[in-house]
């Protein structure tokens, strides 16, 4: 036996006889690691579990769906007493809920909504909707300072993942602040690309919104300049400023567009702080992990978890009891405060 192992088991026979475990085993599936936040939630969830007594089976999918699938599966099958998942595709897993239901095993989307299956039992998550009005605020406060005398600014529009509700409700928060500025002619949406089915970014991907972006530009943006960038997520604000970068924004008169995001990833951070990104949307994961573990103690304590909102998300078969935290806006005059102070990151990492 190798010694890694040699130690992990003695560890686990010391905590089992420690009755350091007695309240139980999580199942948690994760969506990828190829977004820190999902390894920031992931941590902090088993962090917080382990030190409420319970034991924790975590797993990524690496954006498979048929790979989360299995994994879920895999839990169902091994009798933990609780699901925790953050879906990858947020329609596929209703087989799998149903038998977990019928072996008795609780459900908690993690951050997305389960939808179309009623064996969910809650939803912890953020304010999605106000993510979207916090983007948008920004970019309209970024597009005032950076841009005074332009009128209209030509803006582009970038959307989630289609097969995630959260993709819906950042982009209708977000429209609910542009739209109105769209119609009175202070913005002009130089593609003409408006809507989730034209906007949409499938599985979050940076690479796909670069793409996106580079062609927006070369078909759009030969005799005009672009102002403003909606994006959802930092992981696409990266791939979006390459693309702007490379036919030479940010250089001589061609000002960076203002670009805003979500999670501040530490890149997005530290393009913030070089004056790149204009934003981000801070959710902090230690908190939805709190939120989670108080969930799970309550329901397998017999108690009635924490909720918040009992109307705004219906996944096609329930509307889903949840608890909604508040995300906080972050751009080059706030960072500090809400990232360091806090002590969600060290200054060092974000150097
Ligand atoms: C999460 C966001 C994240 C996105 C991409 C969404 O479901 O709510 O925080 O940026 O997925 O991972």
């Amino acid at each position: 036996m190798k010694m890694k192992t040699l130690l992990a088991t003695a560890s686990a026979v010391i905590a089992f006889a420690a009755g350091a475990y007695a309240e139980g085993t999580v199942g948690i599936a994760m969506p990828t690691k190829s977004s820190a936040r999902w390894i920031a939630d992931g941590n902090s969830m088993v962090e917080q579990f382990q030190a409420a007594g319970y034991e924790t089976d975590l797993q990524y999918a690496e954006d498979d769906i048929p790979n989360q699938l299995a994994q879920i599966e895999n839990m169902i099958t091994k009798g933990v007493n609780v699901l925790v998942i953050a879906a990858i595709d947020g329609t596929t897993l209703s087989n799998a809920l149903d038998n977990a239901a019928a072996a008795g095993i609780k459900v908690i989307a993690y951050d997305r909504l389960i939808r179309d299956s009623g064996s969910v039992d809650y939803y912890a998550t953020f304010d999605n909707f106000k993510v979207g009005v916090q983007q948008a605020s920004s970019l309209v406060a970024g597009l005032k300072e950076r841009f005074p005398d332009v009128k209209p600014w030509n803006v582009e529009l970038f959307g989630g993942s289609p097969d995630d509700n959260n993709a819906f409700f950042f982009y209708d928060g977000a429209m609910s602040v542009l739209q109105p500025m769209i119609d009175s002619g202070e913005i002009v949406i130089g593609s003409g690309q408006v809507g989730m089915d034209k906007v949409g970014t499938l599985r979050w991907d940076p690479a796909t919104a670069q793409a996106r972006m580079e062609n927006l530009l070369s078909a759009n943006y030969t005799d005009k300049q672009v102002q403003g960038v909606l994006s959802p997520y930092d992981g696409l604000s990266i791939g979006i400023l390459s693309a702007v970068k490379g036919v030479g924004y940010g250089s001589g008169d061609m000002k960076m567009p203002i670009v805003t995001g979500q999670d501040a990833e530490v890149p997005s951070v530290k393009s913030m702080i070089a004056g790149e990104q204009y934003s981000t949307v801070f959710k902090d994961t230690r908190e939805l992990a709190k939120v989670t573990v108080g969930m799970v103690d309550a329901m397998l304590k017999g108690g009635e978890p924490e909720i918040n909102d009992t109307k705004t998300y219906d996944n096609g078969v329930k509307v889903v009891p949840s608890y909604l935290l508040e995300p906080v806006s972050v751009d080059g005059t706030n960072w500090e405060k809400i990232l360091i102070e806090s002590g969600y990151y060290t200054a060092d990492q974000v150097k």
